[in-house]
């Protein structure tokens, strides 16, 4: 062990830097040989502490070297139960053989970039993409992140309204909603304080609260037409209505008939209905894409992370007439469809075929819905709410007897927890109480129980 005389208080973002004896581990799913963080992981922290803004420190201190499957390892012999799947990035799992493959297959060939020139593996990831998306469907518009899909989407709703009629350029969208931290995305966004810095309101951007039946008791659809109605918007003006399929927050899912009541709002006034699935896809709600879970089709929709597992990759996904408004050349983005990442895209598709991921997370919803009602019982004072779908959940951790989020403690917990083994995101949501539950889809049930474990011993400490 490094000899280290860390700087007392230190702290990465929320967490401490100083190194803590903590209970030795060794369970086939976790290992924790060192103090936490390791002690010679410090020296690394802090380096990027030095260069980088401090928004990068929003983690748990620990420094990755492998990722494979469900597991996460640093180089100092620990290693951790993922509940981040790097923000439900890696739903095939770490590094899957079918994207390591194919990633190497275009190293080796070699082709790294492309811009928009054609490559045959792009016309093969946008085929499967149609093939696997709603009918009526038909075009896939490639890109590197999240963020770039939704303004894209945005863009091509307003662009749509306007040539309909000149005032259809209103976008409706709910709170509690992320969509990525690009200006239009976070216009669209539903969390205040994420929006302050743009220092403008834009009337164009109209929010609906979300029917999530926690802060909203009543989730009936009248809730959205009143909405439209008290801000004295025209429905025929609005261009397009924006979701995520399932909020990130929460997870809170629609009910279903507010979805369809939604869909045929949609349809009686010439909007279109767009759901980012940036979070939601692929396979993480139990289906392949979230709002399957409504029955309803959406005109358009945005996927990004679990597109590939690893490498950047998004898509918007879409209505032909919507996304052909643009001739040839006239919105480009230069990494999109880069081979490498298309090459990750594709291997992706076929490991959530071959070992069928969808299902398995549909098979563990009851386990983590269980679970999670379980750790509910336990500390009833101190949750405010516990969700589960396929293989995502979420506690919100509260003040006892108020709705008012407990950051510090959810941080607590996060803390003691990756001291243990189990390595989850920064909690989220408004005021950031939410505990996230997001494994790779390719995590056994006995692995799940073992980090459920670990969560109810984490909460233990940071209440005692
Ligand atoms: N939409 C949702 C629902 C997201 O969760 C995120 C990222 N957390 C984004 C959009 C933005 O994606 P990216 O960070 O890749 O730009």
């Amino acid at each position: 062990m490094t000899d280290l005389a860390v700087e007392k208080g230190k702290m990465y973002g929320r967490y401490s830097l100083e190194p803590r004896e903590v209970p030795r581990v060794e369970t086939e799913h976790r290992r924790i040989v060192t103090a936490q963080p390791a002690p010679d992981a410090v020296p690394i922290l802090e380096r990027l502490l030095a260069v980088e803004p401090p928004t990068m420190a929003c983690l748990p201190p620990v420094l990755w070297d492998r990722a494979e499957g469900y597991q996460i390892e640093d180089p100092f012999g620990n290693r951790w139960i993922d509940w981040s799947s790097c923000v439900l990035v890696a739903n095939a799992g770490h590094a899957p053989e079918p994207v390591v493959e194919r990633v190497r297959a275009m190293i080796d060939r070699p082709l790294l970039s492309t811009f928009a020139f054609p490559h045959e593996a792009r016309a093969e990831l946008c085929e499967r993409l149609v093939a696997r998306s709603p009918e009526g469907l038909e075009k896939v518009f490639l890109f590197s992140t999240g963020s770039e899909a939704i303004e894209c989407m945005i863009k091509m709703m307003r662009t749509w309204g306007r040539r309909t009629k000149p005032s259809k350029k209103i976008i409706v969208s709910f709170s509690g909603g992320f969509h990525g931290r690009t200006l239009g995305a976070q216009y669209a966004g539903g969390i205040p304080p994420l929006k302050e810095w743009i220092g403008v309101d834009d009337q164009s951007f109209l929010q609906v609260q979300f029917p999530d039946g926690y802060l909203l008791e009543d989730t009936s659809f009248s809730v959205f037409e009143k909405t439209i109605e008290a801000a004295g918007v025209d429905p025929s003006d609005v261009a397009g209505v924006m979701s995520e399929s399932f909020l990130g927050v929460g997870p809170d899912f629609f009910p279903k008939e507010y979805a369809q009541a939604l869909r045929r709002w949609c349809d009686e006034h010439g909007a279109l209905l767009a759901f980012d699935e940036v979070q939601a896809g692929y396979g993480r709600s139990g289906r392949f894409f979230a709002f399957e879970h409504y029955d309803i089709a959406p005109d358009l929709f945005a996927c990004g992370k679990g597109m590939s597992s690893s490498l950047p990759l998004s898509g918007l996904i879409g209505r032909a007439d919507v996304l052909s408004t643009y001739p040839p050349g006239t919105m480009t983005s230069t990494h999109a469809g880069a081979p490498l990442s298309v090459a990750a895209g594709l291997g992706c598709l076929d490991a959530m075929e071959s070992d069928d991921l969808v299902a398995k997370a549909a098979a563990l919803e009851g386990d983590l819905l269980g679970a999670c009602e379980t750790f509910e019982k336990e500390f009833p004072e101190h949750v405010g709410a516990v969700r589960a779908r396929g293989l995502v959940g979420g506690i919100r951790l509260v003040r006892p007897g108020t709705l008012e989020a407990d950051a510090d403690l959810a941080y607590a917990v996060t803390e003691h927890a990756y001291h243990r083994g189990l390595l989850m995101l920064a909690p989220v949501g408004l005021g950031g109480g939410c505990l996230k539950i997001a494994p790779p889809l390719v995590t056994p049930r006995e692995a799940l129980f073992e980090s459920f474990e670990v969560l109810t011993e984490s909460m233990r400490i940071a209440l005692a």
